[in-house]
């Protein structure tokens, strides 16, 4: 009897922080591989709020939940390459993305077909979080955040303490 192979998936992005939009995402992907490697990207460009090591922290005190309830494995691993050379790396098949507007769909699919070239044996799978989380993006917690909005409906307790304490703002 032949094994069956088990199914990496890899969920990338800059998490910068980790939001409720992300773990919808996180959740559904679970369901679909045997092991879920969320890659945390450095991204340099988006000159993050919070450094690469406390993102991959953060992720993972957010993301242990996940693990013990769907039962698969989540691993968490920040990298610096090209995305495709990551994934050929840990052995992925499928790569997860979320998509939230119209607008992620232009940049979503130009990656797509580029990243088809460059590996046809990796997928790309698009993701659509619950719509109450769909609206919900890393860069518009930061500015909220920033003006003394409040974030809570957008990060969790833990997430929204830090980037407050982050920002030099009272929790
Ligand atoms: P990136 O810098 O690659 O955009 P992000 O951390 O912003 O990284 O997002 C990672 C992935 O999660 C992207 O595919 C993004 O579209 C998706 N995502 C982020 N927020 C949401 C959300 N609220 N609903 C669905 N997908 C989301």
């Amino acid at each position: 009897m032949t094994q069956k192979k088990e199914r990496i998936g890899l969920y990338p992005g800059t998490f910068d922080p980790i939001t409720l939009g992300h773990i919808d995402i996180i959740k559904r992907g679970a369901k679909l591989v045997d092991r879920l490697v969320l890659g945390i990207s450095t991204n340099p460009s988006k000159q993050p709020l919070f450094d690469l090591d406390e993102r991959v922290e953060m992720v993972r005190e957010e993301t242990a939940f996940i693990e013990k309830n769907e039962g698969v494995a989540i691993e968490v691993r920040p990298f610096d390459t090209l995305l495709m050379s990551f994934a050929e790396e840990i052995g992925a098949g499928i790569i997860i993305r979320g998509l939230r507007a119209v607008s992620d769909f232009e940049y979503e699919f130009q990656m797509t077909a580029m990243n088809y070239k460059l590996n046809p044996n990796v997928e790309t799978v698009f993701l659509m979080a619950d719509p109450s989380y769909q609206a919900i993006a890393s860069r518009l917690v930061k500015e909220i955040a920033i003006f003394d909005g409040e974030i809570k409906a957008f990060v969790s307790p833990s997430v929204r303490q830090k980037v407050l304490a982050k920002l030099g703002k009272t929790v």
